[in-house]
């Protein structure tokens, strides 16, 4: 892919989204080859204990998701470990899942940093490109953690395929890593746009409304369902923008604009504490961080920015 085609894929710009490992699907069924890429003396593993990363101070007010063998060794012992590919430079990038009790332990010791995923994307504690191995790593990791047992048993599960596989050990089915997608979609009416707030969002902050595919049911019905329970809008014209991994647990974004076909909005309060149109020229003075009120949009790694971004500064219409 060229840059001029990566700069005009707006799913580019969101958080999470700047993956570079080579996956290497062809390897994961080859244990032997594995086993020898793990012990390769440039390997490097990232760590999560629980659900929290563990991240390596490299220098002085610098973090990295990566560690070396000895580094890796010093953690403590893996629950799990998966291969997640190779980097750019040829090296084997590996996952390690620790257990949750080590949190405090680890948190103790000087050169490691134990904080959520959240924050270290939102801050940009670790270089960019490694905001999306964490990603992977996290999701992968959290989904072993959470599927011990078969969903068709009950038996025991092991896992497989260098981390990517569940195998009963009773029955025999296999379980795979799942993404659930969520749609979320700027609604727009002409000149304005629905943005709504929930009562956890910091103070001032308005986005995009959101909510989970059901089964059978094409993700432009599932804009204009969860348009009509969430705002009481119907829905014309659905357009898909962009996209983004959200690894809490194991969501993929699937961002759109969506053309509502009527100006009355009823909110569903109990998932919405505010929401109402807000005109082109207010949501520009909430990028800019020149709203009188004080009113914010999302921060940049989320997906509602880049949407909102479309639609006020690039002209996106549904
Ligand atoms: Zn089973």
């Amino acid at each position: 892919m060229t840059d001029a085609t990566l700069r005009r894929e707006r799913s580019t710009l969101t958080g999470f989204a700047d993956n570079r490992l080579d996956r290497r699907e062809d390897l994961r069924n080859k244990p032997d080859a594995v086993t020898a890429l793990r012990h390769r003396s440039d390997t490097r593993i990232a760590a999560v204990a629980g659900e929290t990363p563990v991240l390596n101070r490299t220098g002085e007010d610098q973090l990295s998701i990566w560690f070396t063998h000895g580094e890796t060794e010093m953690l403590g012992p893996a629950l799990e470990e998966i291969f997640l590919g190779m980097a750019e430079d040829g090296s084997p990038r590996f996952g390690r899942l620790l257990d949750r009790s080590l949190i405090e332990p680890l948190t103790a010791r000087p050169e490691l940093m134990l904080t959520d995923l959240r924050s270290i994307a939102l801050k940009g504690m670790v270089p960019t490109e490694e905001v999306g191995p964490l990603g992977e790593a996290k999701a992968v990791l959290d989904w072993h953690a959470r599927h011990r047992f078969c969903a068709q048993c009950g038996g025991p599960t092991i896992a497989g395929a260098s981390g990517w596989r569940r195998e009963c050990t009773s029955c025999g089915a296999l379980h795979f890593p799942r993404t659930d997608p969520v749609v979320i979609m700027l609604v727009t009416r002409g000149e304005s746009c629905l943005l709504a707030r929930q009562s956890r969002f910091a103070p001032g902050m308005y986005s995009c409304i959101a909510g989970f595919v059901e089964p059978g049911e094409t993700l432009e019905n599932a804009v204009r369902r969860e348009s009509w329970e969430e705002a009481g809008l119907r829905i014309g014209t659905v357009r898909y923008l962009a996209s983004q991994p959200w690894p809490f647990p194991s969501s993929i974004m699937v961002g759109c604009i969506a053309e509502a076909l009527g100006d009355e909005i009823t909110l569903d309060l109990t998932e919405l504490e505010d929401g109402r149109w807000f005109p082109r020229s207010e949501v520009l003075q909430m990028l800019e961080g020149t709203h009188p009120d004080g009113l914010a949009c999302p921060q940049h790694i989320a997906i509602a920015s880049t949407l909102v971004r479309a639609w006020a500064l690039e002209g996106e219409q549904p």
